[in-house]
């Protein structure tokens, strides 16, 4: 009698998503004096109680972070985090996503080399390739990385491949495993920007790619309050990247923002499920919207390099008819506010036009043919029927 009635399935409140990573991030071993959350070592140096323990230190004798532009304890707490979630052995955190990137690139490839880059990349990526790179004589193919032929046809010889399975603004998707064993077979180092995916929805590494990397400020810190980087790959590897550029280059992890990068990851399994799914309601209504011509969303693909996606993150992109003034849209839109970056709580939007407009002759999206009727949505944690009655409203307001 005194029975409650079971309201819900307690099993069907557990999401795959989840998996090893909500346990993983939920739970730490106690930090010094038992607190649950580790202290930010706000400290540029670490110093020794004697010589011995100097001389065994910097002969590799002993573990001890020396200065904080190699280690710091709260950086390497984050490190840690973000290699457990790539299933990778070892990681480096970095002061922004172009910092992680230029650092491992230029630790793989010199004077005189090549590297095979998907077209449609990050666009700061490409400007680093296109700007720097012709001044440092090394040479960038970009293919279309959804066609495995053009990949394999531009690897011999190389040293690097670089992938960002989806890419950016288009979203088209490669076969990271079958791309990373092409590569392998020649002895080429592949890489990966996971950003999009994070490890939540993509592990790269399980699929043979060797180093992923990642802009920080997306969603791993998921509250636009951050910029920084993070690469991940074997102890070897990073090891490279250590010694040949991360110490050297200096582009390293802030304490206080690799505390940030902690506190954002306990809460990354819950927040991408939710990104995917407000995303894909917006993506099927868009998609059906008259004024809406296609809807650039990996959900959409039947390429094969949808088989290492778990999930959809919220940021995709759509092109609107030859009717909408896309200005007025873009103004009419009061819970989209018009702004670069991605992956934080806010939903944001950025019309294809406005990029194209960014650096003339260095762009990635004017180069391999963007269409400036494509408007990328970042969806964040709002109510979707609120992002969606702002939506229509907008598209009212945008007839020209
Ligand atoms: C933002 C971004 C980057 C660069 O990261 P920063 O942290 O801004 O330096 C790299 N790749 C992708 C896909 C991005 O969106």
């Amino acid at each position: 009698m005194n029975e409650q009635p079971n309201t819900f399935d307690p099993a069907s409140l557990a999401s795959d998503y989840l998996g090893e990573a909500a346990t993983l991030l939920a739970h730490d071993d106690p930090f010094p004096g038992g607190a649950v959350v580790p202290p930010i070592y706000q400290t540029s140096l670490f110093t020794f109680a004697n010589y011995a323990d100097m001389a065994d230190t910097f002969a590799g004798r002993r573990k001890q972070p020396i200065y904080s532009r190699g280690d710091n304890p709260t950086v390497m707490e984050f490190e840690a985090r973000v290699a457990a979630l790539e299933g990778a052995e070892a990681a480096r955190g970095f002061s922004s996503g172009m910092a992680a990137i230029s650092a491992t690139v230029l630790a793989f490839v010199g004077a005189g080399e090549r590297m095979v880059v998907v077209r449609n990349c990050y666009g700061d990526a490409y400007r680093l390739f296109e700007r720097l790179f012709p001044r440092l004589h090394i040479k960038v193919d970009y293919v279309d990385g959804s066609d495995p032929d053009a990949v394999a046809a531009a690897l011999p010889g190389a040293k690097l491949l670089y992938l960002e399975s989806p890419t950016s603004m288009m979203f088209e998707l490669q076969d990271i495993g079958h791309l990373a064993r092409l590569a392998k077979e020649q002895g080429i180092v592949t890489t990966i920007d996971n950003s999009w995916a994070s490890p939540v929805f993509q592990k790269p590494i399980t699929h043979g790619v060797d180093l992923v990397l990642h802009s920080a400020s997306k969603y791993l810190s998921g509250h636009s309050d951050t910029v920084a980087g993070v690469v991940a790959g074997s102890a070897a590897h990073i090891k490279h990247i250590n010694e040949q550029t991360y110490s050297q280059l200096g582009g390293k992890l802030s304490p206080f923002e690799g505390w940030l990068l902690l506190r954002g990851l306990r809460t990354l399994p819950l927040r991408l499920p939710h990104h995917m799914k407000s995303g894909l309601i917006l993506a099927e209504r868009l998609k059906a919207y008259g004024k809406v011509e296609r809807v650039n969303h990996p959900a959409y693909s039947n390429h094969p390099g949808k088989k290492t996606l778990a999930g959809y993150a919220g940021l995709f992109s759509f092109e609107v008819t030859e009717d909408v003034d896309i200005p007025a849209f873009v103004d009419a839109l009061k819970f989209f506010r018009i702004g670069v970056s991605w992956g934080g709580h806010e939903s944001l939007v950025v019309p294809a036009k406005a990029s194209l407009e960014q650096t003339p002759g260095i762009n990635s999206m004017a180069r391999f043919g963007v269409s400036p009727r494509t408007i990328r949505f970042n969806v964040g944690l709002e109510n979707v029927e609120d992002l969606w009655a702002d939506i229509v409203q907008a598209f009212d307001k945008s007839k020209k």
